[in-house]
């Protein structure tokens, strides 16, 4: 069979079929959005069906997991994981001509965001219409990745909550890849507040490195610039999406994941009914991501702390600097009362980060 095949979306290319014919067919199942919107709850949370394996922060794998030899959720290092070495081992076999190191490289001239990234996404444009050999390199690689690890996980869908939306742009270039994007977005205010918090290294906790306290002004303009490009990648990228507030997730997630489940072509049933008796969703394997991978199981509870702690001068700030965008994406400039936080809790929920 040609492993050549028209691109109709740019007559004028002809791309290569990135994905090995012998293969099962992968989906994708991408999280994109700002950091500590709750995308470690969602990847495990989505991981949960059988047909699916949550993966984590799959742009980070190379990098943390097989070069600096960080700790995966398993309490294992990411060469000394069975799982990760197996899909090592399977990635290596479709090509042996790549190695970690040259793997790396090309992620920090396609994927590693420079200058927020614009850099990056000026690059991609550039390789639609101008691809280069490197470029078409580099897809194959990536597609060999989930290849490998729907062989070794005996699954056929990958949770990838990577949460760059330049990675969600490169994997919509991926020939034969059924990519399905979740845009995932939480208050910026929350994040903000989340973002205030230092945190100490501590590797078996999964905190890789320290993390140091951001002004409330600096999370909101990332938030906003990540969230606006997110909305583009959904718009341009051709692949089925859907935009998820995290706040909504955790007060109505019988409602959030049927909505999940038609993006995804997944029955979530039997998770719907887990997380409404409280019961713990179980984490496997998934790579870097937030420390609460790290305690074999999550539990669902929404979680508004910002809302008493982010002092007022703080959420002026966040409006200034991102109320529109908060505005398009449903928010309140008013916070919620106690009260009313109580009455959107579910009775039995605990929390998740
Ligand atoms: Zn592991």
């Amino acid at each position: 069979m040609s492993p050549l095949t028209t691109d109709s979306q740019a007559p004028n290319t002809i791309r290569v079929s990135h994905l090995n014919h012998a293969d099962r067919p992968v989906r994708v199942l991408y999280v994109m959005g700002a950091g500590r919107s709750g995308s470690t709850l969602l990847d495990s949370i989505l991981a949960n069906h059988p047909d699916a394996v949550g993966g984590g922060e799959l742009v980070n794998l190379h990098s943390a997991g097989w070069s600096s030899n960080e700790v995966c959720a398993c309490g294992k290092l990411g060469t000394e994981c069975d799982f990760w070495t197996r899909v090592r081992s399977a990635w290596q076999r479709r090509i042996p001509d790549a190695t970690v190191a040259s793997y790396i490289a090309l992620q920090k001239h396609f994927e590693f965001p420079h200058w927020f990234g614009l850099i990056q996404f000026a690059r991609l444009a550039r390789q639609r219409f101008f691809p280069s050999g490197a470029f078409q390199t580099y897809l194959r690689q990536t597609a060999a990745l989930y290849q490998a690890i729907v062989e070794v996980s005996g699954r056929s869908i990958v949770v990838d909550s990577s949460k760059t939306p330049i990675r969600a742009a490169v994997l919509s270039r991926i020939q034969g890849l059924d990519l399905r994007l979740i845009h995932l977005v939480r208050d910026a205010r929350a994040v903000a507040w989340s973002r205030r918090k230092s945190l100490a290294t501590d590797q078996a906790a999964g905190v890789q490195t320290t993390i140091k306290p951001r002004p409330s002004w600096y999370s909101a303009g990332y938030w906003a610039l990540i969230n606006l490009l997110s909305m583009l990648v959904c718009l341009l990228s051709g692949s089925r999406s859907l935009r998820l507030r995290y706040e909504d997730f955790v007060t109505e997630p019988k409602r959030e994941l049927e909505r999940l489940g038609t993006l995804c072509d997944l029955d979530f049933t039997a998770t719907i009914t887990a997380l409404l008796h409280g019961d713990p969703i179980r984490v496997e394997h998934p790579i870097a991501g937030n420390r609460m991978r790290m305690g074999g199981s999550v539990r669902l509870k929404p979680d508004w702390e910002w809302r008493d702690r982010l002092p007022t001068r703080e959420q002026v700030i966040c409006w200034l600097c991102a109320g529109w965008m908060l505005w398009l994406f449903g928010y309140s400039r008013n916070r919620r009362t106690a009260a009313e936080d109580v009455a959107m809790q579910p009775a039995n929920a605990t929390r998740p980060i």
